[in-house]
């Protein structure tokens, strides 16, 4: 059990059962569980054996080591590929622990096949296209040029092209048109693919708000991230559970302090918040460096992120400090020290989510909980 106050609570059979979710909504695809940045801060191992025990059949890991780190840890049975890697990236040892790999650039093929051929294996990889994102991805013209070189590396046993994929600039706005030329742009790049005798196993593009939205594009395989953790990526189209889904994780902390504090006194750096009656204030033991957005601080007109004790939302009083936030719990209030404040959890006792905090930072669910910090431990239930 660890010595520090505020714990991140993330419930595994919660994950399990979003990504029964997910397959149920892509029935014709199998799941990728995207795990990248500490299974977006729900701890990497933990969180990825439930998404494979919840039917994932896939991981998706942004860069080597994660991947690396996922089959170290006895991660055996599903398939992983990694996608965000520079020159001189370790891939024979990616190869040999039987990572797949994307393929984004020209000389990422080069040295694919080199680390292949060191490695006396096959890798495996997926062309990656950019139909228009603008980001990661080859560009039509060294897509068309470099689809022969993986061809001829594959009838050299150096590779195996498994895989076409793509990724969406604008999938949390179904229907927007950069979502049809991409689309366009995908189903193109896939037939020039088969037309060019590509035996491919999976063509992919979907992530979570398109495996929840666009069922159009599912193809063979999706891959969802935020939407693993329960929640929203459309949050203006719906919440986690108009999707079938539960938010795997609870930032709480308990009160360190709790005291009586006069009207007309300033709460915590440079006075932003200033009380208005005698009331009771609250220490919570958290703070941006834990993760807590500095852009949720509050002031009388415009309360900070929300605190949910004792069964009411309450906002941060004043700033976001490096480890704490002030509450303004309110006159004759009877907490005590160690009672337990809620930053956000799965909203079903009325409390809030993740959403919630993203608002209040002006930010995205995705944000929040990436960066909560190292030193709040994972409590896995
Ligand atoms: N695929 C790729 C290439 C990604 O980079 C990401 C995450 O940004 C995902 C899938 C999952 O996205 P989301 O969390 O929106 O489902």
């Amino acid at each position: 059990m660890s010595s520090y106050p505020a714990r991140a609570v993330v419930d595994l059979a919660a994950i399990r059962s979003n990504v029964r979710s997910l397959a149920a909504h892509a029935p014709t695809a199998q799941v990728m569980a995207v795990v990248k940045a500490d299974a977006y801060g729900h701890g990497l191992v933990p969180a990825a054996t439930a998404a494979v025990a919840g039917g994932a059949a896939w991981l998706g890991a942004a860069q080597v080591p994660e991947a690396l780190a996922l089959r170290a840890a006895g991660i055996v049975g599903p398939r992983i590929l990694t996608w965000l890697y520079a020159p001189g990236a370790p891939l024979r040892e990616a190869i040999e622990a039987d990572v797949d790999l994307s393929v984004a650039t020209p000389w990422a093929l080069g040295e694919v096949v080199a680390a292949a051929r060191a490695a006396g294996r096959t890798a495996r990889i997926h062309l990656k296209v950019d139909t228009g994102l603008g980001r990661n991805g080859l560009n039509a013209t060294d897509y068309a040029a470099l689809l022969p070189d993986a061809l001829r590396a594959e009838a050299e046993g150096a590779v195996r092209l498994v895989g076409v994929w793509s990724h969406l600039a604008f999938a949390d706005e179904p229907g927007h048109a950069v979502v049809r030329d991409q689309e366009v742009a995908f189903a193109a790049a896939v037939q020039l693919a088969e037309d060019a005798g590509a035996r491919l196993e999976v063509r992919h593009l979907a992530n979570s708000a398109a495996t929840l939205t666009n069922p159009s594009i599912h193809y063979d395989l999706v891959r969802p991230g935020i939407a693993v953790y329960g929640l929203s990526p459309v949050p203006q189209l719906g919440g986690p559970d108009d999707f079938g889904l539960v938010p795997a994780m609870a930032l709480e902390a308990p009160l360190v302090n709790v005291k009586a504090w006069p009207a007309g006194a300033g709460m915590s750096y440079a006075h932003q918040y200033v009380t208005e009656r005698d009331t009771v204030l609250g220490v919570v033991p958290l703070g941006y460096a834990d993760g807590v957005p500095r852009h949720a601080s509050g002031t009388q007109s415009a309360p900070g992120g929300p605190l949910f004790v004792g069964g009411r939302w309450l906002g941060v009083a004043g700033r976001v400090c490096m480890d704490q936030v002030v509450v303004d719990l309110g006159p004759g209030a009877t907490e005590q020290a160690g009672d337990r404040v809620v930053l956000f959890g799965t909203g079903a006792d009325g409390g809030p989510t993740a959403q919630d905090w993203a608002r209040a930072a002006g930010t995205i669910s995705y944000e929040i909980v990436t960066r909560i910090g190292p030193r709040v431990p994972r409590v896995h239930i």
